[in-house]
């Protein structure tokens, strides 16, 4: 065995990557998160061989200033945070300061920026983490991100990703989630130079988005879900027994605007639709769970997948009553009312 010694930037960044980017839609996760933390209301998708050859965010929001964009590929190098206090009520979808030093260290990265205010925009190139001094480059205000051939200097890694499709499905997929998510914000995805899809913006009408994503039979199929208790909100579509489906794919749930996957959530909604489904079919849905961020730890994974309730029995029961009730009171058709 070797001495002890400290790991290289580079390496510790490229081990963090393993968390972080596991494949092209979670560096696609990162860069959307990214765009809306910044304010965005317009985020273009453009990706290349399922988003291994390439993988471009472009948005109008905010921007970094020049001498900020080092620091925003540097690890543990945030703007969202400052404090504990902060993490514990945190309203942005980043926080950990790791994403793009983790995506830079295993691709070849183009940062552009322009804030509102500049002449231009400035553009930094990352290979393998190392960087190249700011340039003035072109571009609206806003900012677009490219990241290139996504572990071309981590064979191992590279090894593990599947078929161009598989890894466009899964892009895909995070894709959807991110614009459920944010149906005020418009969004574009283009694949392999072909638009895939186009979502305006749909403010004031989050039922249009999710029409739109999970298709007008579902939205017809669904009622709507609308319950507040004690600082709680339930809001969102859900499927009729009618609706079921053999998989558990068209289930969305987000908790104060977060996709998540949580044994505490799902148990409690299927437990509400225990009464009216079959066994072995599967509801579809798409709900928005709210609550004070101070109730919930989003602060418990990496890819902040899985979250933590301080008070996980009320939330269980809360979510068990509002969803009860509302599929008891409804029949199919009657759900003309948008949600707002
Ligand atoms: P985090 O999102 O956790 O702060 P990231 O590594 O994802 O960490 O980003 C680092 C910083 O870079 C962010 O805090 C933000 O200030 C800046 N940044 C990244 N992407 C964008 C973007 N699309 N628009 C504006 N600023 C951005
Ligand atoms: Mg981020």
């Amino acid at each position: 065995m070797s001495s002890i010694h400290v790991l290289s930037d580079l390496l510790i960044n490229q081990i963090a990557a393993g968390e972080v980017v596991e494949r092209p839609a979670s560096a696609l996760k990162e860069l959307l998160e990214n765009s809306l933390d910044s304010g965005a209301t317009e985020i273009e998708v453009r990706l290349m061989q399922g988003g291994i050859k390439l993988l471009q965010v472009a948005d109008n929001g905010g921007g970094i200033a020049r001498d900020e964009l080092p620091l925003a590929v540097a690890r543990h190098a945030t703007s969202k945070i400052n404090s504990l206090e902060d993490l514990e009520q945190v309203g942005s979808l980043g926080f950990r300061g790791e994403a793009l030093a983790s995506i830079a260290a295993v691709s070849r990265l183009t940062l552009t920026s322009r804030q509102a205010s500049e002449k231009h925009a400035w553009q930094i190139f990352l290979e393998s983490g190392a960087m190249s001094e700011p340039q003035p480059a072109a571009l609206a205000a806003g900012t677009t991100i490219e990241v290139n051939d996504l572990y071309f200097n981590t064979p191992a890694r590279r090894k593990f990703l599947k078929t161009e499709a598989t890894e466009f499905a899964h892009c895909d997929e995070m894709f959807k989630r991110i614009a459920l998510s944010r149906p005020e914000t418009a969004f574009t995805l283009m694949h392999n130079g072909k638009a895939q899809r186009a979502l305006r913006s749909a403010q004031g009408n989050p039922r249009q988005r999710i029409a739109a994503i999970l298709g007008d039979e579902f939205a017809q199929a669904s009622v709507v879900v609308d319950e507040q208790s004690s600082g709680l909100r339930l809001w969102g579509l859900a499927g009729l027994p009618t609706y079921s489906k053999g998989t558990r794919d068209a289930q969305y749930v987000f908790v104060n605007g977060r996709f998540v996957r949580d044994k505490l959530i799902s148990h409690a909604l299927r437990e509400s639709y225990q009464d009216v489904l079959h066994h072995g079919r599967h509801p579809a849905f798409v709900l928005f769970l709210e609550l004070d961020p101070q109730g919930v730890d989003v602060n418990v994974h990496p890819t902040k997948i899985e979250v933590r309730f301080r008070d996980g029995r009320a939330i269980h029961q809360f979510l068990y009553h509002a969803l009860n009730k509302s599929l008891a009171g409804s029949k199919a058709g009657e759900v003309a009312m948008p949600i707002n």
